[in-house]
């Protein structure tokens, strides 16, 4: 308790004589450059990725729910016949988790986003 007495004291004492300039002056200021709404939410946050041993679509179901679900068109049904499957574009995935949050495979979900630094955006 004496020492933060001290302290504060000779805080007072600096600043009452100009030696000790206030906190907010000396700490740098750094301000993240402005962004529109439109560049905040096209900011990727992740990469989506389909498991296509899991995913239902290529193993004889029907389902397409992250291709409806996904805001920016990133996913896509791609290939023909038996080679099709589901792709993400990973120049238009944003990371949001909307495909992940309706794809009904449990217990892991087909569809599933990786961090930025564990997501291979080359390989979908
Ligand atoms: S994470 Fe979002 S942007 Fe990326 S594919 Fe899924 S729904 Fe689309
Ligand atoms: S929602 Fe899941 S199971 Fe359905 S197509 Fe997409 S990844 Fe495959």
């Amino acid at each position: 308790m004496d020492v933060l007495v001290h302290a504060q004291a000779h805080l007072r004492i600096g600043l009452l004589s100009g030696n000790v300039r206030p906190l907010h002056t000396r700490v740098p200021q750094r301000r993240a450059a402005p962004m529109t709404v439109e560049e905040k939410c096209r900011r990727p946050v992740g990469l989506a990725r389909v498991d296509r041993n899991t995913c239902q679509f290529p193993n004889g179901g029907e389902c397409t729910s992250c291709v409806a679900a996904c805001p920016w068109e990133a996913v896509m049904v791609a290939g023909d016949g038996f080679d099709s499957h589901i792709q993400v574009d990973s120049e238009r995935c944003t990371g949001c988790g909307a495909c992940e949050a309706v794809c009904p495979v449990r217990p892991s979900r087909a569809i599933v986003v990786n961090p930025p630094i564990q997501a291979d955006r080359f390989h979908n």
